[in-house]
């Protein structure tokens, strides 16, 4: 349930509505400061909520039901567009496609300084690189931890670029929210409400993304736990989910491209596409980065490397950088072609 207060509500009418929710019903709330309203929105079990009576509360417009089980998030509370702005590169609504690019982990000071500066020559606008990996194999190489962490954040100052990496558990949460300026929660941890929660308390922009095995309303669901528990920032990252048959040895997962206008329908956060995890080989990243622009994605998120034979993680989809120039060059067109049709 949402309630609506009248334009030009006293905060004392306001404040009023939100303790007789928690007094009353036990329930949290989350609010919305418009230019003009204020819309609060009410977490937790509404069964006992009298709908009439917040209806008749001084400074009240109207309540109303919503019935989607990811309400906070969906268009219907909030319709506008959210704009995430992360250190001045703005994420959403009609913004043009915003590019995160980096290697699959960081593996050294050389690595991170000479990606990070190609990629910034070739026109992306925040730095990706995974400290804590999450492995299969315990034998693979599980990432150099917090000198990891040290070496992007000093590469995203050096090169003028935020920064994102992976949280990969709850007990490294406040260690990566000390270095990076987005938070990633990965694909294996989207059903992780403990972390998710957790996450959401640093008040930093989150990067969720889908779980391979996920519907659209669970991913929802779990961008939904994040938004109650205080963090209005949440980018989406479709991923890929599992292939089926055969298709496994052709692609690593199955880009699911329709998520992303689904997505904006429904909700008012921005959905990037990481179409590097998607697919897991290199040469099919520039067709599916501008279908997903195509699609409407607000950006894209692919992995980046000068070497990637050498690389320790995920070598067989990353691309180099002049490629990655290629890439944003040709996004850019298509967003502008987009834009048109829209105007
Ligand atoms: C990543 O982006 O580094 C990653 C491991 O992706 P995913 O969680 O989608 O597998
Ligand atoms: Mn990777």
């Amino acid at each position: 349930m949402v309630v609506i207060m009248k334009p030009g509500a006293s905060e004392k009418e306001i404040n009023d509505v939100i303790a007789l929710i928690k007094n009353n019903y036990g329930l949290r709330v989350d609010t919305i400061k418009g230019a003009f309203q204020t819309i609060i929105g009410l977490i937790g079990d509404e069964d006992a909520v009298d709908f009439d009576l917040l209806e008749i509360l001084p400074g009240v417009e109207r309540a109303h039901r919503i019935q989607s089980p990811h309400k906070l998030v969906n268009r219907t509370y909030f319709p506008e567009d959210k704009i995430i702005n992360v250190k001045g590169v703005k994420i959403g609504g009609n913004e043009k496609p915003v590019f995160i690019a980096g290697p699959c982990s960081i593996e050294s000071r050389h690595q991170i300084y000479r990606i990070a500066s190609e990629i910034k020559t070739a026109g992306a606008h925040i730095l990706r690189g995974g400290a804590f990996k999450p492995r299969t194999s315990v034998h693979s190489f599980q990432g150099l931890g917090e000198e990891a962490l040290e070496l992007l954040a000093r590469a995203g100052e050096e090169f003028d670029m935020p920064t994102v990496t992976e949280v990969r558990g709850e007990t490294q949460v406040k260690l990566v929210a000390k270095y990076a300026d987005i938070l990633q929660i990965g694909a294996r941890n989207m059903y992780n409400q403990d972390l998710i929660e957790e996450v959401s308390k640093q008040k930093k922009p989150i990067l969720l993304k889908r779980n391979f095995g996920a519907g659209i309303d669970d991913f929802l669901n779990f961008c939904e736990r994040a938004v109650a528990a205080g963090s209005k920032e949440v980018i989406l990252c479709e991923r890929g989910l599992l292939p089926i048959g055969k298709g496994r040895q052709h692609t690593r997962y199955m880009l699911d491209l329709s998520a992303i206008p689904v997505i904006k329908k429904e909700s008012y956060l921005p959905i990037i596409v990481d179409p590097s995890h998607a697919v897991g080989r290199r040469d099919l990243i520039y067709s599916m980065s501008k279908a997903a622009i195509a699609a409407g994605a607000h950006g894209l998120m692919i992995e980046v490397h000068y070497n990637p034979e050498e690389a320790l993680s995920d070598g067989p989809q990353m691309i180099r950088s002049g490629e990655l120039r290629r890439i944003i060059s040709v996004c850019n067109e298509i967003f502008m072609l987009n834009h048109h049709e829209e105007e």
